[in-house]
């Protein structure tokens, strides 16, 4: 199922699944209150996460219900009546991220670069998360080298720590898009990344959640980025250094991952700066990353 969260024309946020190939959109407190279900379900997507695998049962139970019973006829809303927000509008912690994880990626940002030999992590703060369609603001007072990085992202469903390899998609709840965003000459300048990739907005995710259910293999998804229609990044996520069972055995030793953390995996090649000369985001472009069983995210810079 497609997770997604909502709002209306008034601004009430919603959350609840995409149906009928991205055309219509079915709130599930909506449709569990109709069901007289509401002990299960919590006001927003990142504290009904916190039900685990409990809650992909419990929304596979209501739909199958709520179809039988014709109240999803009733209930379900055109997505067009409703703006997509990031999926978790607000995390709880910092968003991980995963540098140097595609080796044309690294050789691109510098051809003497070694391959790294451990996962490498940085984080972008909760600030800087916005929807599908948000505009990506320049920061021109700040930067001129804003750059964008298209990247599958990992979506956490259960608590846990020291998560052995070969269980750690166990712990996952799904698979969403995420731009990371970075003004190259901050990230260069402040040495630590933190700066250069967390300017507001600069964390682009959505447009919805894919769960584990329709994504059995994440690494077998085709990644692409475009910028004004030019395909820019083209790779696949069979590429990455680390793998996701890697990544989440590194992250959780001695760290407590919870439901609603999101972990990008890295950019395959083809970002702004590895062109010559750089191709850095102006005012008006139009960046589409597009992950295989997922969708696109698309974002235009202010
Ligand atoms: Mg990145």
């Amino acid at each position: 199922m497609k997770w997604a969260t909502v709002q209306d024309h008034i601004g009430r946020q919603d959350y609840g699944i995409i149906i009928e190939h991205g055309k219509a959109f079915l709130s599930l407190p909506e449709l569990a209150r109709r069901m007289k279900r509401t002990e299960h379900f919590p006001e927003t997507l990142l504290e009904a996460m916190q039900l685990g695998d409990q809650l992909l049962e419990l929304a596979k139970n209501l739909v199958e219900e709520g179809k039988r019973t014709g109240i999803i006829d009733e209930i379900k809303v055109p997505l067009e009546k409703r703006q997509l927000l990031a999926p978790i509008p607000r995390t709880r912690k910092n968003i991980f991220c995963v540098g140097k994880n595609y080796r044309e990626h690294v050789k691109e940002m510098g051809p003497s670069d070694p391959i790294p030999e451990h996962v490498m992590i940085f984080t972008k703060p909760p600030t800087s998360i916005i929807g599908t369609d948000a505009a990506i603001p320049l920061h021109a007072n700040v930067t001129d080298a804003l750059d964008y990085e298209g990247e599958l992202a990992i979506v956490i469903g259960k608590k846990g720590k020291e998560i052995p390899p070969e269980e750690s998609l166990d712990y996952v709840f799904g698979y969403t898009i995420l731009n990371d965003i970075s003004a190259r000459d901050l990230q260069k300048q402040h040495k630590q990344f933190f700066l250069g990739k967390s300017l507001d907005g600069s964390c682009p995710l959505g447009p919805w959640i894919v769960d584990k259910t329709e994504i059995t293999d994440p690494h077998a998804l085709r990644i692409e980025t475009r910028v004004n229609g030019e395909l820019r990044q083209n790779g696949h996520t069979s590429e990455m250094i680390f793998s996701i069972p890697e990544i989440i055995a590194t992250l959780s030793r001695g760290m407590t991952l919870e439901p609603g953390d999101i972990i990008a995996t890295g950019t395959p090649a083809g970002v702004g700066k590895g062109f010559n000369p750089p191709k850095y985001l102006q005012s008006g472009d139009i960046i589409e990353i597009t992950i295989e069983k997922i969708g696109t995210l698309r974002n235009t810079v202010q």
